[in-house]
């Protein structure tokens, strides 16, 4: 199983998010331009941006008002892409001279479920005020589809 995401797509205002299941597991990965999970795409040059890129961690890792779903779901995974609060992760494998330089942010999560999900709703709309569209797509045992997600329709049903 596996999804046919463009993981080069990279439209500032829209991220895509990818939920799958695995019997009482679900993965949900996140992908969101840097210029709207940060508000800047280059190394962290002030100690304001070095700030910003910690905080932003700290809530993807805990995963505060990013993804929430209903059902009996513990979250036994997070993973991301900001390694560190200097942005070395972040800016691996790129030449930095570049104004054109595009960066996106990756979370994943990984739920450990008693019932099946039957909604996911998408907080992270509320604290990133740039961010319009998040395309989904998923891939469950009984379902799969797309839809785009927005600020006035944060959420899917199943
Ligand atoms: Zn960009």
């Amino acid at each position: 199983m596996g999804f046919s995401a463009n993981a080069q797509q990279h439209t500032h205002g829209q991220g895509q998010l990818l939920i799958s299941q695995d019997g009482t597991e679900w993965h949900m990965q996140l992908i969101l331009p840097a210029a709207d999970s940060l508000g800047f795409e280059h190394v962290p040059e002030t100690q304001a941006q070095k700030n910003k890129i910690e905080s932003l961690a700290k809530k993807l890792q805990e995963n505060a008002a990013v993804i929430e779903v209903d059902g009996r779901c513990a979250l036994i995974k997070a993973a991301h892409s900001l390694v560190n609060q200097h942005g070395d992760e972040l800016h691996k494998n790129h030449e930095h001279d570049n104004e054109q330089d595009h960066h996106d942010i990756e979370v994943e999560y990984q739920f450990s479920c008693k019932d099946a999900i039957t909604q996911v709703y998408v907080k992270i709309f509320e604290t990133m005020p740039s961010l319009n569209a998040i395309e989904l797509q998923w891939l469950l045992e009984n379902s799969q589809g797309m839809l785009t997600l927005t600020r006035s329709h944060p959420y899917i049903e199943w």
